[in-house]
């Protein structure tokens, strides 16, 4: 980071701003906190978008996530990995960059903002050593700042007075850190029921895996109770999870306070009223976004889950303060009092939390940040806000997921649900209201994702085909062409 004072230029060139900004230590146009998909998208799109303008990406971790390796699937689902990178190596590799501006990163924690005056405080990471012994903290202008401070992982009430036998899975350290403690283990509790736990429990070997779940199926996030019903045989092979006592771990009696003998060195009262000795918790319960709070408590509006609330240009309540992926909520859009065909527009797509939509709302914020830079209105929402579209993998299965894929926000009785399964080879579950498709859910190598994709956003009346929609002999695709 260059030590030094830049004009700052988003705003008028006033005496009153300059000296607002006189006891800044750095200045930039755009100023991202987190170095998340979402803080990297968002910064690398500024970088093209204003080749001219300084940007800054503030991590409080040593490493950004960067997306390689990119596989588009149908014109709005995307494959891609995430690879960890280290700071020197980001910055060195933005360096090299051509055609567009180059993006700073300084390895600081964020500790406050004030909003009024278009300034961070951060806390430096490795602070220089200094000979007045001040607080080894930094103050930033900003032109336009976008908070991509993610989420933290939600861990199951005395997680805190048991740190050594409650695990909850945030990145690469807690990963590192809960292979080291499986070593040792004889059983692993895994407690949740959405990704992070459908995955682990699968990929857990060598270890007895009790696997509590409050609903009564698996993976209940991504899958209803048949698509949980088609994946289930996969947990069944030799040393595989057990899930035949659903429940969630309500009560962690370490053992030194039980009368119990037994050589475990905590006990989990579940709420099935199993009493079950283990040897680690792992706690997969979802996630809560990360609120960064302004100067004096003023802090932008969040929502129901703590996320930062943003409109349809990704800015929050807040003046010039923006937010993005796992840290923004776009809960408020069906009810902003837009027009209802803005509304319409994004009935389909909904935030799950994900890679995908971490670098979606990065790179649509980038562009938001961009137009405010310029005086300008935020440009409309591109295609892909106006389908959820979700691939992963699951217990080895290609997995699917578009739109309603599971009838959100549908009242039952509203829709209809067609399915074609076979067994060990693939599940297809559309989700069908007044004939047309709102949703699927498509497991295995189906190889009907790009035809959905369209009769979905196109909204095409399937109603002739009824309850054929999905026999194989019935062909869809040339129906569409
Ligand atoms: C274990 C796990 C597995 C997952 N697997 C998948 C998957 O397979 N597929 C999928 O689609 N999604 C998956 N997800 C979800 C996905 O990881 C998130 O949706 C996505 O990473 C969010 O990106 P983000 O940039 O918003 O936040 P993050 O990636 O969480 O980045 C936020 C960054 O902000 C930094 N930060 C926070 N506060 C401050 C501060 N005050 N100052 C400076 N920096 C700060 C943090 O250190 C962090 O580096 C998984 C999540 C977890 C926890």
């Amino acid at each position: 980071v260059v030590h030094q004072q830049v004009a700052f230029n988003s705003c008028s060139d006033s005496e009153a701003n300059r000296a607002r900004f006189q006891a800044v230590e750095h200045q930039y146009d755009f100023v991202i906190v987190g170095g998340g998909i979402a803080g990297v998208t968002c910064a690398e799109t500024l970088a093209a978008l204003e080749p001219d303008a300084r940007v800054l990406i503030v991590s409080a971790s040593p490493v950004v996530k960067a997306v390689t390796n990119l596989r588009p699937v149908t014109k709005l689902l995307e494959e891609f990995d995430v690879e960890e990178r280290p700071l020197a190596e980001f910055q060195r590799q933005q360096r090299q960059r051509s055609g567009c501006g180059s993006v700073s990163v300084l390895h600081a924690s964020c500790t406050g903002f004030n909003a009024e005056t278009r300034q961070l405080r951060a806390s430096l990471a490795n602070p220089e050593p200094s000979a007045a012994g001040e607080a080894a903290e930094v103050r930033i202008g900003y032109g336009e700042l976008c908070l991509c401070t993610g989420a933290s992982p939600k861990l199951i009430p005395q997680a805190r007075q048991h740190p050594d036998l409650v695990v909850g899975i945030r990145d690469t350290e807690t990963v590192a850190d809960l292979s080291k403690k499986l070593s040792t283990c004889r059983r692993v509790l895994v407690v949740g029921n959405g990704g992070i736990a459908t995955e682990l429990v699968y990929e857990l070997r060598n270890v007895d895996v009790v696997w509590a779940v409050r609903q009564d199926s698996i993976g209940a996030v991504f899958f209803d109770a048949g698509a949980a019903q088609f994946l289930l045989p996969s947990l069944a092979r030799p040393g595989g999870a057990r899930v035949d006592k659903p429940g969630e771990a309500v009560e962690l009696l370490p053992t030194d306070t039980t009368a119990l003998t037994d050589s475990w060195p905590v006990f989990a009262a579940l709420s099935n009223g199993e009493l079950l000795g283990v040897d680690l918790i792992v706690s997969a319960t979802g996630v809560t976004p990360t609120a960064l709070l302004a100067d004096g408590g003023v802090g932008p509006a969040l929502d129901a889950e703590g996320a930062v609330a943003v409109d349809r240009g990704m800015r929050s309540s807040l003046a010039h303060v923006f937010a993005a992926g796992d840290a923004c909520g776009c809960a408020g859009w069906s009810s902003d009092g837009e027009t209802s065909s803005a509304a319409e527009e994004t009935r389909l797509w909904f935030q799950m939390r994900l890679w995908s939509q971490a670098r979606q709302t990065g790179s649509f914020a980038a562009r938001c940040m961009s137009a405010a830079r310029r005086g300008e209105s935020p440009p409309p929402l591109d295609i892909g806000f106006e389908l959820f579209t979700h691939v992963t993998r699951f217990f080895s299965y290609k997995i699917v997921l578009l739109g309603l894929y599971n009838a959100q926000g549908l009242a039952s009785g509203e829709y209809e649900a067609l399915l074609r399964v076979t067994p060990g080879v693939e599940y297809v579950k559309c989700v069908m209201r007044n004939g047309r498709m709102q949703g699927c859910v498509l497991i295995g190598e189906t190889d009907l994702e790009e035809t959905f994709e369209n009769l979905i956003l196109n909204q095409l009346d399937l109603s002739q085909f009824g309850e054929h929609l999905l026999d194989p002999g019935v062909d869809i695709d040339d129906y569409f062409d």
